[in-house]
């Protein structure tokens, strides 16, 4: 089976569910691509910052897929902010990826103090242009942030992706994202495998005869997000891509709604970087 599609505001399709790949290093990100590709795959969340552009590239080659068949995205890292900083930085990704485009490219953090996330938009936007990126996104931008890049060039994101699990949901960003017709994609979608032990999720996939990870992530397809779960292990990847065979209930959503601690894994984007 196929993951399914979202449609973005520009008119792109992503798929639904596609595998990370931070803390996959050049001699893991081979294997696991050829796993994932297997299971049926076709969307690959790298970043200049995950120093595994070139495997990635290697392994979309060797796949023998049809570039239009695989959406891959990238992210443009914090020490290269800026209008120029951000062309050169494009390219020294694209090229590491042997590509001619890629799918999806993020601003990977808004690093507010630096004030140059929208000179790298504009950047973006030339990018889009000159069709060497399908679609522009960001990451980590919060509401303010968002408000920033809309206000002062007129160009919405398709995406923003955050960390968001069951245990960080982000009702106010979700909300706001509607409203923009912004799509969600969650990072760390299985709190880093911190949730896979709580009760309440392994009492739901008990029940639908699942594990607590294809819950988890049947969680976010089912709340309209874009996930995208990160493992290099064979078994694991087939595991997580098997979940479109099943639904939660509504029972099942609002047990899993009210785990909700407004509680942050990672760095706070209103400091980092
Ligand atoms: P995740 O929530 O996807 O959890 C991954 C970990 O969960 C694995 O390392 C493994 O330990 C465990 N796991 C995965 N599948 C499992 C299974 N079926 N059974 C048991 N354990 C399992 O964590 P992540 O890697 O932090 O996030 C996913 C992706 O999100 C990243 O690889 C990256 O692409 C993206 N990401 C982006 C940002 C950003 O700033 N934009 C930040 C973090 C992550």
């Amino acid at each position: 089976t196929a993951a399914p599609f979202i449609t973005l505001h520009d008119g792109n399709k992503i798929p639904q569910l596609g595998l990370g790949v931070w803390q996959v290093s050049e001699a893991q990100a081979g294997p696991a691509l050829a796993a994932a590709f297997e299971a049926g795959y076709r969307s690959i969340d790298t970043a200049a910052a995950y120093n595994n552009e070139e495997s990635i590239g290697k392994a979309v080659k060797a796949s023998g897929l049809d570039r239009d068949k695989l959406f891959i995205t990238t992210k443009l890292w914090n020490d290269a902010h800026g209008y120029d900083a951000t062309l050169k930085a494009f390219d020294a990704s694209l090229k590491k990826l042997h590509l001619d485009y890629v799918d999806l490219y993020l601003i990977h953090w808004p690093v507010p103090k630096q004030k140059l996330f929208v000179e790298s938009w504009r950047a973006f936007a030339k990018l889009k242009e000159e069709g060497r990126v399908k679609s522009i996104g960001v990451s980590n931008f919060n509401i303010p942030h968002l408000q920033t890049l809309i206000g002062e060039t007129g160009i919405a994101p398709v995406v923003n992706q955050i960390e968001l699990h069951p245990q960080m949901q982000q009702q106010e960003l979700g909300s706001f994202h509607k409203e923009h017709k912004i799509a969600t994609e969650s990072w760390s979608p299985l709190g880093q495998g911190t949730i896979l032990q709580d009760t309440t999720i392994g009492a739901i996939a008990k029940k639908h005869h699942k594990t607590p990870a294809q819950v988890i992530i049947r969680w976010h397809l089912d709340n309209g997000l874009i996930v995208i779960p990160k493992s290099v292990t064979p078994s694991r990847i087939k595991e997580n891509f098997a979940v479109f065979d099943f639904r939660l209930d509504n029972d099942d959503l609002g047990q899993i709604g009210r785990l909700d601690k407004k509680h942050r894994i990672g760095p706070d984007p209103e400091t980092f970087g």
